[in-house]
């Protein structure tokens, strides 16, 4: 078999193609014939090693919707020419407490698809037959990638502490914000998106925003003192904490999903009086995944989207950096 991927040899270094050699095929794991990958913003922090811990050569790539090519003598549930899609990990111990509490995205030993594994920026991908998630049918494939991390990643702190009842604030209207507009406007939520950007006001609304507040405009949040259940922020850079957290209601809860580098102030009196809580989660379980493409496809919920050939993979990238991508970048196999 002839393997092929987009490989970035160090940090910040343009990716090449290159032939690659996968090896023998684990036997719980299946192969995947990719046909469309989603472009994060954590394969850019990767491919620059901003966190410190890429691994090179690298193949980036964790939005991947593609065909089962081979399944792994062990592997489970899955057979060749179904479609899936792999994510943020590719695999997990499957017998830690957290494995087997169904919680196998906080599991220690976790596989990052894109750190020390190679991701899906290729012809084919690997994963574990838990970690390849079964396409509902009526979901559009070639839109569905940005789903399988940004949109589960939204989705899940929803699920977890918003009831359809609350009013819920998104915080940052981009490749990870329109989508949770989407996700809480379907769950039944009143939602008020916050962006730094007036040109989205009017996007934002269309996502299913009922509210629009500039997350720069300290006064226009203090006006909505007390009134939010639960706050979602997507955003990595620093905005009035204070202020956000003062727009929580009584047991609201702040969730941090985007990674700000600097530390969160918090005063102990913003959350013991009202008694709100400040958290934070990665992705989603298997099942939580499963769950989300289901939700996905019953209420039509698309990522908007900019399509590239993958062989344009450098350009997608620096369209990415430069902010402009409106609002999801997905990458067309084309080898
Ligand atoms: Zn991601
Ligand atoms: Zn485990």
């Amino acid at each position: 078999m002839n393997y092929k991927a987009w490989v970035a040899k160090s940090a910040k270094d343009p990716m090449v193609l290159e032939t690659v050699d996968l090896g023998p095929l684990g036997a719980e794991d299946v192969e995947v014939a990719v046909e469309h990958c989603g472009l994060c913003h954590s394969d850019l922090s990767v491919l620059n090693n901003e966190w410190g811990i890429s691994q090179y050569p690298a193949i980036l790539g964790h939005e991947v919707v593609g065909r089962v090519t081979a399944v792994g003598t062990n592997a489970k549930a899955l057979k060749a020419g179904q479609r899936v899609g792999i994510g943020w990990y590719s695999n997990s111990c499957m017998h830690c407490r957290q494995c087997l509490s169904g919680s196998h995205h906080l599991c220690a030993q976790a596989q990052p698809t894109i750190v020390g594994h190679r991701g899906g920026f290729a012809t084919h991908i690997r994963a574990h037959w838990a970690w390849a998630f079964p396409l509902p049918d009526k979901l559009n494939f070639s839109e569905a990638g940005p789903l399988l991390c940004g949109g589960i990643t939204v989705f899940s702190p929803l699920v977890m502490y918003a009831k359809p009842t609350d009013r819920v604030g998104i915080i940052g209207i981009g490749g990870l914000g329109h989508m949770a507009l989407k996700f809480a406007a379907a769950y039944g939520c009143d939602v008020t998106a916050f962006t730094s950007s007036e040109s989205k006001f009017d996007e934002a609304k269309s996502f299913g925003a009922t509210h629009v507040v500039s997350s720069r405009d300290s006064a226009a949040i203090t006006k909505l003192a007390g009134s939010l259940d639960l706050l979602i922020s997507t955003v990595n850079v620093q905005l009035d904490w204070g202020a956000m957290i003062g727009a929580l209601a009584p047991n609201g809860r702040l969730n941090v999903v985007g990674a700000v580098v600097e530390p969160i102030p918090v005063s102990a009196f913003a959350l013991i009086l009202q008694q709100r809580s400040v958290s934070g989660s990665p992705t989603g379980s298997p099942v939580g995944i499963a769950t989300m493409l289901d939700f996905a496809a019953r209420h039509s919920i698309t990522p908007q989207t900019e399509h590239f050939p993958l062989s344009k993979i450098n350009e997608a990238f620096a369209r990415l950096e430069s902010g402009k991508a409106r609002y999801r970048i997905v990458l067309n196999a084309d080898f």
